[in-house]
């Protein structure tokens, strides 16, 4: 893929993350791969209205390679992401729902919803570290052994997929599963599906090429 074609993904994908109320002025962060080059949203900047000019693109070490704009602060977190995971895109948010949970759960949000086996299943709670550091980007890579997005304590979510659009797509996702466990929690102790259950779920999904338009067949 052109890189000025990543830059115009990351950018459309972080006004789209403002508009669905995910991202709030400059917090939350965007980024997506193309080779050995990263385009990646910019410090201090309104994602509702970025364009793809202030993109940044950096290399698979950090060293910034085109645009006028410093790369968001949690960089280390980006790269550290595309250097352990087939990722293609990251997306990071402070989303309202997903950041509340992360300040009570400890360990996991339950997979209570048969839909986040997207993710992964249940989805981790890293431990709180300071933002921008190293050792935040540490314990978010931990957690996300074998899954694709993680709750971050005190903090919010992160997301990681093939491509931009996905990313956000489970960055929507987990803050939707987010809202179902909160309303849950209202009324009682929300229920987890057992592994089996999940088993299940996977099985079935491959069986039946769940989530992709079908032609009707003819009678
Ligand atoms: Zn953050």
């Amino acid at each position: 893929m052109e890189i000025d074609t990543l830059r115009e993904q990351v950018a459309a994908a972080s006004r789209r993350l403002a508009a669905e109320g995910l991202v709030l002025g400059t917090a939350g962060n965007v980024s997506g791969r193309a080779g050995e080059q990263v385009a990646i949203t910019p410090t201090g900047a309104e994602l509702a209205s970025l364009e793809a000019g202030d993109v940044t693109v950096v290399a698979l070490n950090g060293a910034v390679l085109a645009g006028t704009l410093a790369p968001t602060s949690e960089i280390d977190l980006h790269l550290g992401v595309y250097r352990r995971y087939d990722a293609g895109a990251v997306v990071h948010t402070h989303a309202p729902m997903a950041t509340a949970l992360a300040c009570v759960l400890e360990d996991e949000l339950p997979c209570v919803h048969y839909a986040m086996l997207a993710l992964g299943g249940a989805v981790p709670v890293a431990p709180y570290r300071t933002f921008g550091t190293p050792e935040l980007a540490d314990a978010v890579l931990d957690a996300l052994e074998g899954k694709t997005a993680a709750l971050m304590a005190n903090h919010g979510a992160i997301a990681w997929a093939a491509d931009v659009d996905k990313a956000v797509d489970s960055s929507l996702l987990l803050e939707w599963a987010c809202g179902v466990y909160w309303r849950a929690a209202q009324i009682g102790t929300p229920q987890a599906l057992t592994a089996e259950q999940q088993q299940d779920v996977v099985r079935a999904a491959i069986e039946r090429s769940y989530g992709t338009p079908k032609q009707l067949e003819d009678e």
